[in-house]
């Protein structure tokens, strides 16, 4: 995979994640989802050449949409979300066209960019946190492994602030390149080791991971917010991947195990 030429507007974030302001809570902007998507979709488009494919049509996410919706999911802000971020434009051209089946497809260096049916099923697992749904959107949220960035466009609108995390420059570089055009101000990317959190901006009200590991990394337990939900692939107890749902209280953790999923793994390091 080669990095994208870079159309990073002024202003959005350059460097591995150096907070000016740690732990800083902004007051949220109202959220405008439908007219930050459709500029965003129109910027992201300049970004990329139009394949051609009618994949710039709504009606192909509404129809990706309305199966999730069969196979059982039921939060809104998911669907909705879904409807309109552009996953097409943060595949290879050569693979947008299957951007809106429900596979998983790779983006480079041996990772994937998920089904759309499993980031549906942990989006909608973080909204059923205690803060999530007092609050009714996911607050402040850690994502280790940003990949090509799209669930990271997801979170930016689910969530009031958005720290995504990955370990290979490349890829790092390239959600730089993807997410240019998305609300600059609530998603900060970081050119980091994930297994370590992000304290700067801890608590999280949401934590979802994209790779998985033997066990939960002990700091993202520790920079989950009481209220909080951590959702992450983890090896189960038959060996195979689980997802993992963590929630915390005042009094500590709360664990449960969900369905089977394939996860690339998480590893330790950066490059
Ligand atoms: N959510 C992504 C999917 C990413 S695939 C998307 O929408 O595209 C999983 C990613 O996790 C890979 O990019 C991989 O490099 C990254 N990863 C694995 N271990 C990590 C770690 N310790 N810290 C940060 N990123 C990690």
């Amino acid at each position: 995979m080669k990095p994208r030429a870079s159309r990073r507007p002024p202003g959005f974030p350059a460097g591995a994640g150096t907070s000016s302001a740690p732990g800083a809570a902004r007051p949220a902007a109202p959220l405008r989802p439908q007219r930050l998507l459709d500029s965003a979709a129109r910027d992201a488009a300049r970004l990329k050449a139009p394949t051609g494919l009618g994949l710039d049509s709504g009606a192909v996410r509404q129809r990706m949409v309305d199966r999730l919706r069969q196979e059982g999911i039921t939060c809104n802000p998911v669907f909705e979300v879904m409807a309109q971020v552009p996953r097409h434009l943060f595949v290879d051209t050569a693979l947008a066209g299957q951007a809106y089946e429900d596979t998983s497809l790779p983006i480079g260096l041996g990772q994937t960019i998920s089904k759309p049916s499993v980031v549906a099923r942990m989006l909608e697992l973080l909204f059923q946190g205690a803060n999530a749904r007092r609050q009714q959107h996911l607050g402040q949220v850690l994502e280790i492994g940003t990949g090509c960035g799209y669930q990271a466009a997801l979170l930016a609108q689910l969530g009031r602030r958005v720290v995504s995390v990955e370990r290979l420059a490349a890829l790092f570089e390239r959600a730089q390149t993807n997410l240019a055009a998305w609300r600059q101000d609530r998603v900060r990317l970081v050119h980091g080791d994930g297994m370590l959190g992000h304290p700067p901006l801890a608590p999280y009200d949401s934590i979802i991971a994209a790779a998985g590991g033997a066990e939960i990394p002990s700091a993202w337990l520790e920079q989950l917010a009481i209220g909080g939900r951590l959702v992450a692939p983890t090896q189960g107890g038959s060996g195979g991947q689980v997802l993992v749902v963590v929630d915390r209280h005042s009094a500590g953790w709360s664990r449960s195990h969900h369905e089977s999923v394939h996860f690339v793994p998480l590893k330790s390091g950066v490059t």
